[in-house]
C-alpha cells in the first residue's frame, strides 16, 4: 500500500513543499505520497488523529498549527518542549513523535555556505515563529552574542530566553537610523532577517529591514524569505560586498531533514533544490 506524508496547515495550496518531497520520495522509488491537508485550527486534533494511521508516516507542520501541534503529539522532544513549536511529526506503532527541523535547516544552510559564526556575534531580525529557531541554531553554532531586532520588543524579549546560559543576547529597535541597531550590525559576522519584509505579495514586498550602508565586505547576510530568491535584504548586503544567503536553503534542508526521519534514507538534496525552484518558477509564471 502506498504510505502517506501530510503536510498540515492553513492555507496550504502555495507551499511549495510538496513539489520538492515528492521529487525526493520518486527519485529513491519510495512508495510514498506527499499531499497538502489544508486544515482549520478547529479540525487539527482530527487530523492529527488521522495521522496515526497504518499508512502514514508522519507530517509537516507549518503555519498556524506549529505551536498547537506540541501539546497534541504523544512525544515531543526535547527540542520542542524547548522551542514550543514544531514542524515534523514522525508515526511510529501509532505514536506521534514531534521534532523541528527548522533548526538543522538554518545550521545546514549557513554550513554549506562556508559561514562559520563560532565565537562571534550574529545579529538577528524578527522576532516570529521562524526567529525562534534561529536563536536555537545560533547557540548549537557557538555564536558568542546574538542582537535581537523587533518592531515588538516584547517578542524580542520572549524569544531571547531561547538563548540559554551559553549565548548572550541584547534587544535594539529595529530601526535603520538607530545608532545600537547600525553599531551592532557593524561588529556582526552574520546578519539574519527574521522578518517577513521582503516577501513577494506580502504587503512590504520591496522593503529591507537594513540599507547597503549598514553592511560591510566580510560579513554574510542570511534572510530566511525565500520568494524571491534574491531579496530586497540580500541585494542591499551584496551591493555592499557581503555574501548573500537565501532562505530556500533553509526551506529545503529542513525538509531533506524531515525525510530522513520519516524514510530512514538519505535524500537527493539537488533533487529537491531543483524541484523547489522549478516550483518557484511555475508559480511566478501562474
Ligand atoms: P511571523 O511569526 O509572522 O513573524 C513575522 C516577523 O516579521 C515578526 O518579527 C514581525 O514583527 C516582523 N514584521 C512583519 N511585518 C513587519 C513590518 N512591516 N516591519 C517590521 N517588522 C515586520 O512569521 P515567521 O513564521 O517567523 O516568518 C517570517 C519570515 O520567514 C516569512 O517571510 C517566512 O516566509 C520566512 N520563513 C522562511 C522559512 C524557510 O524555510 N526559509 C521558514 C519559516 C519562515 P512583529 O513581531 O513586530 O509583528
Amino acid at each position: 500500500m502506498t504510505d502517506t506524508i501530510a503536510l498540515l496547515g492553513h492555507p496550504v495550496a502555495h507551499s511549495i513543499s510538496p513539489r520538492f518531497q515528492q521529487a525526493a520520495l520518486d527519485a529513491l522509488g519510495v512508495d510514498a505520497r506527499y499531499e497538502a491537508w489544508d486544515v482549520l485550527p478547529a479540525d487539527l486534533p482530527a487530523a492529527m488523529e488521522r495521522l496515526r494511521g497504518g499508512s502514514m508516516r508522519g507530517a509537516n507542520v507549518t503555519i498556524p498549527h506549529k505551536e498547537s501541534v506540541v501539546r497534541m503529539a504523544d512525544r515531543p522532544d526535547a527540542l520542542v518542549e524547548r522551542m514550543g513549536a514544531a514542524n515534523t511529526i514522525v508515526q511510529r506503532d501509532g505514536l506521534l513523535h514531534a521534532t523541528n527541523t527548522d533548526v538543522i535547516g538554518i545550521l545546514r544552510s549557513l554550513e554549506a555556505a562556508g559561514v562559520d559564526v563560532s565565537g562571534k556575534q550574529v545579529v538577528l531580525l524578527g522576532a516570529g515563529g521562524a526567529a525562534r529557531a534561529v536563536v536555537v541554531a545560533m547557540r548549537r553554532a557557538g555564536a558568542v552574542h546574538l542582537v535581537i531586532a523587533n518592531r515588538t520588543p516584547e517578542r524580542a524579549q520572549a524569544i531571547a530566553r531561547l538563548g540559554g546560559d551559553e549565548l548572550a543576547t541584547s534587544i535594539v529597535p529595529l530601526d535603520a537610523d538607530t545608532p545600537a541597531l547600525l553599531d551592532a550590525v557593524r561588529r556582526a559576522a552574520l546578519v539574519i532577517n527574521a522578518t517577513s519584509l521582503g516577501m513577494s505579495h506580502g504587503p512590504d514586498e520591496h522593503a529591507t529591514p537594513l540599507p547597503a550602508s549598514a553592511f560591510q565586505p566580510g560579513q554574510a547576510a542570511f534572510d530566511l524569505v525565500y520568494v524571491p530568491e534574491r531579496t530586497p535584504f540580500l541585494t542591499a548586503a551584496e551591493a555592499a560586498g557581503a555574501q548573500a544567503v537565501g532562505g530556500l536553503a533553509m526551506l529545503v534542508h529542513q525538509g531533506a531533514e524531515s525525510f530522513r526521519l520519516w524514510t530512514g534514507l538519505e535524500p537527493q538534496v539537488d533533487v529537491m533544490f531543483a524541484a523547489a525552484r522549478q516550483a518557484l518558477r511555475e508559480r511566478e509564471q501562474a
